[in-house]
C-alpha cells in the first residue's frame, strides 16, 4: 500500500510538472534568447538612413557629395527609403512580418536611457542590469561589473551550462561588463582567440589580428559574428549576446561613409542569423530577439561623432524585437516612453523568469501586444 501510494503521488507531482511544462511553453516563454547591440547606432540612421548634411561635413573641399560611393548607394528622397537601403533585411522582412521597433521621435515614439553619462560602459550595464548605477558604474574602464547580469541570472535560474550562454562582443571591455563572476559565461570578447573544430572558422581567429582595426580595443564585427555563428550551430545555446561594435568606432573617427556600409553589413548578418534560426526546427517560432543599442548620438554636423553626458541627443535609443509572444509589427507610435533599463526584465520575461522579483529597483518587461 505505502508502495501505491507512493506511486499515485508521483504521478501527481509528474502530472503538476508536466501541465506547469505546457503552460509555460503556451504563454510563448522561449527556447531560446537573443541580444544584440550596435554600438552608438544614432535614431537618425537607423529611422531616416543616410544623413546628408552629415555627409557633407565629412568631406574635403574638392569632394562633392553626390559623387561618394557611398552616397550613390545609399541616397533615396524618403525617410522610408533610405532606411531600406540601408538596412533593407531589417525593414522589410523583420520588422514587417516578424517584429516591432520602438524610438522612432517623429512617430511619437520616445526610448531614451535612465543613465546619465551617455556612454558603453554605463548604457550595456543598463541594458544588462535594467537599472543605472550612475556612482559606481561611470568610466569604461575594464572593471568588473559589480552586480550579477541578467545573461548569468539566467543560466542560473535555468540551470543552463555556460556554454549555453554565449557572448560575443567586438570591443574587449565586455569580457568585464557581462559577468559578475568571471567564467560564469561563454565570453568572447575583442582580439580573443576562438577555437572551432572548422578549419576555416580556426583560420578567421588567426586573421583577426592581421588584419586591425585602428581602434586597439576593438576587432572588426565580422570576426565577432562568425564566431557567434559558430557557436550558434554547434553549442545551441538558450542565451546568446551578439555585441557589434563598429557604428560606433566609425563614427568617433568621422569616417561617415564607413558607418553607413557597417549598418549595411550589419543588416546582412542579422539575415543570415535569422535564415539559419528559421531553418532549425528547434529554434524556429520559439527564439526571442531583442536588438538595440547602448547610447546615442549628437544630433548635427558638429557633434554626431561623439555621445556623452553633456551630447543633446546622446539620450535617444531605440529597441526592436522579434518575439513569437509580441504581435505588435513595424514602428511603434504614440506610446507611454520606454526606457533601456526595462531591457533586461523583458530578456528574462521572455524565458520565465521575473526580473522585478531579483531586482525590484529594475524596469518593467515591455509588453507589446
Ligand atoms: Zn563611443
Amino acid at each position: 500500500m505505502r508502495f501505491h501510494h507512493a506511486s499515485v503521488a508521483t504521478l501527481i507531482v509528474l502530472a503538476a510538472l508536466l501541465s506547469m511544462r505546457s503552460s509555460t511553453e503556451a504563454q510563448g516563454q522561449a527556447h531560446a534568447v537573443i541580444l544584440i547591440t550596435l554600438d552608438g547606432a544614432r535614431t537618425e540612421e537607423l529611422f531616416g538612413g543616410l544623413d546628408t548634411d552629415v555627409f557633407r561635413s565629412t568631406l574635403g573641399e574638392k569632394q562633392v557629395l553626390e559623387e561618394q560611393p557611398a552616397y550613390k548607394r545609399f541616397w533615396a528622397d524618403t525617410a522610408e527609403a533610405r532606411r531600406a537601403k540601408l538596412m533593407p533585411f531589417f525593414w522589410r522582412t523583420l520588422m514587417r512580418d516578424h517584429g516591432s521597433i520602438a524610438g522612432n521621435r517623429g512617430a511619437g515614439s520616445s526610448v531614451t536611457l535612465t543613465n546619465t553619462h551617455r556612454f558603453s560602459y554605463p548604457g550595456y550595464s543598463e541594458i544588462l542590469l535594467g537599472e543605472a548605477h550612475d556612482d559606481t558604474i561611470k568610466s569604461n574602464d575594464p572593471i568588473r561589473n559589480p552586480y550579477a547580469s541578467v545573461l548569468e541570472e539566467l543560466r542560473s535560474r535555468l540551470s543552463l551550462t555556460s556554454a549555453q550562454v554565449g557572448v560575443f562582443a567586438s570591443w574587449d571591455v565586455f569580457s568585464a561588463i557581462v559577468e559578475h563572476t568571471q567564467g560564469a559565461l561563454t565570453v568572447n570578447a575583442g582580439y580573443t582567440p576562438f577555437d572551432s573544430p572548422l578549419p576555416a572558422v580556426r583560420a578567421l581567429s588567426a586573421m583577426q589580428v592581421e588584419t586591425p582595426t585602428p581602434w586597439n580595443s576593438v576587432r572588426h564585427d565580422v570576426y565577432t559574428f562568425r564566431f557567434a555563428m559558430d557557436h550558434l550551430s554547434r553549442a545551441r545555446p538558450r542565451v546568446m549576446y551578439l555585441a557589434l561594435g563598429e557604428t560606433d568606432d566609425w563614427a568617433h573617427d568621422g569616417r561617415y561613409d564607413r558607418v553607413l556600409e557597417t549598418y549595411a553589413r550589419t543588416d546582412e548578418y542579422l539575415r543570415e542569423l535569422w535564415t539559419w534560426l528559421q531553418a532549425d526546427p528547434e529554434y524556429r517560432g520559439r527564439t526571442h530577439i531583442l536588438i538595440t543599442t547602448d547610447h546615442g548620438r549628437g544630433r548635427t554636423t558638429k557633434d554626431w561623432r561623439n555621445h556623452g553626458a553633456k551630447i543633446e541627443g546622446a539620450q535617444d535609443v531605440w529597441i526592436a524585437m522579434i518575439s513569437p509572444a509580441m504581435q505588435k509589427r513595424g514602428e511603434w507610435r504614440t506610446h507611454p516612453p520606454l526606457q533601456t533599463s526595462q531591457i533586461a526584465a523583458t530578456l528574462a520575461g521572455w524565458m520565465g523568469v521575473d526580473w522585478k522579483m531579483l531586482r525590484p529597483a529594475a524596469g518593467a518587461a515591455i509588453r507589446g501586444d
